[in-house]
């Protein structure tokens, strides 16, 4: 029988946890030939999320829960869950039940028929706001523009992984993450089925304009380098226009004289050219942070407690995948 491991990314989700583990469980219940697995992440909430899971642990044998030290993120708090299931395929789903259960025995259904990942695609964004909704479609359009891996649109981290998916997205240990576009990247038989946004059960989003844009950035800069590509082209489209430009004045200062006057064009030259100057500063700035965090090599996520023990190391020990990598270099080290 398969296993399935639902993993839940929790923040703050107090009010909420417990409807959503009585109502996945009322699907679950329908769907006989799999074996259910939950695991939560406890992203370092401040409320009562921890012994809430601590409860439904100890309620519900299927129940299993890893609390990180402090909050890092929904991103890397779904890599967490990936590392730590155990299983033959995985559902990802927000705790604040936007994402309905119901379509859990649908998603098995498609994986079974042999696709690897089956993404919910939102059908609307009515659900979104005039402004929000415009933005986002904008932003789509310019990375799908940008970037070589075709990102999906609207598709959101509600979806069935395949294990294959699984052990791939584990191996990517980059710290600037972007998950959206790393399922992306992994390809694998993809399948996409409608669904809508449910509006939250409870509690508030912890998504306001200023994190979706960083959240956007981070896709354009993590998936792109097509902003310092535009930078240098525009660096020698102006410096083309300059050349022209300089030519014109001097072979003008030959034939007039050199009566001084220009005060304004020289202004605006210098304030435009000095805006293009720090824009492409920032670009570059933004791609050299990403290099400065991932030369670190930090751990993406530091456990604190799994499954009602304190946990005496941070990590998890080595997934299996990375194990066996380990062992072939220690082999192929012993070799040389
Ligand atoms: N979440 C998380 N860590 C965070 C922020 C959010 O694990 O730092 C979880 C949150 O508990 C929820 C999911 O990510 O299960 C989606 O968050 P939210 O509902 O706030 O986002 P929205 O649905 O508005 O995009
Ligand atoms: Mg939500």
């Amino acid at each position: 029988m398969d296993t399935i491991a639902i993993i839940v990314p929790c923040y703050n989700e107090q009010e909420v946890l417990e409807q959503f583990h009585r109502r996945t469980e009322e699907v679950l219940a329908g769907i006989r030939d799999c074996r259910f697995r939950y695991v939560f992440v406890n992203d370092g909430s401040r409320d009562g999320t921890l012994p809430i899971l601590r409860r439904l642990a100890e309620e519900d044998y299927k129940v299993s829960y890893i609390s990180f030290s402090r909050n890092f993120g929904k991103e890397a708090a779904m890599l967490a869950g990936m590392d730590y299931a155990e299983c033959d395929a995985a559902v990802i789903m927000d705790a604040d039940l936007q994402h309905p259960p119901e379509m859990i025995p649908e998603m098995i259904g498609w994986w079974r028929k042999g696709y690897d990942d089956v993404c919910a695609k939102r059908a609307d964004r009515k659900d979104e706001g005039f402004i929000k909704r415009h933005l986002t479609n904008f932003f789509y359009k310019l990375l799908q523009k940008c970037s070589r891996t075709a990102i999906q649109r609207n598709v959101g981290d509600f979806r069935l992984l395949d294990r294959r998916c699984l052990s791939a997205l584990r191996l990517m240990r980059e710290s600037e993450r972007y998950t959206k576009g790393l399922f992306t990247w992994v390809g694998f038989k993809k399948k996409e089925i409608p669904f809508h946004v449910q509006p939250r059960a409870a509690g508030k989003t912890t998504w306001n304009y200023w994190s979706l844009m960083n959240l956007a950035l981070e896709g354009l800069t993590s998936f792109t380098t097509a902003p310092l590509r535009l930078a240098s082209m525009f660096g020698v489209l102006v410096s083309f226009a300059a050349i022209l430009y300089m030519l014109y004045v001097f072979i003008r200062a030959m034939i007039y004289g050199d009566p001084v006057a220009g005060y304004p064009t020289l202004l605006t030259v210098m304030l435009c050219l000095g805006g293009v100057q720090l824009l492409a500063l920032g670009i570059i700035g933004e791609y050299l942070g990403r290099v400065f965090n991932e030369s670190k090599h930090r751990p993406l996520y530091l456990v604190d407690e799994w499954n009602g023990r304190k946990m005496e190391y941070v990590l998890k020990p080595v997934p299996e995948e990375r194990r066996v990598e380990t062992h072939e270099k220690e082999i192929n080290d012993e070799n040389d």
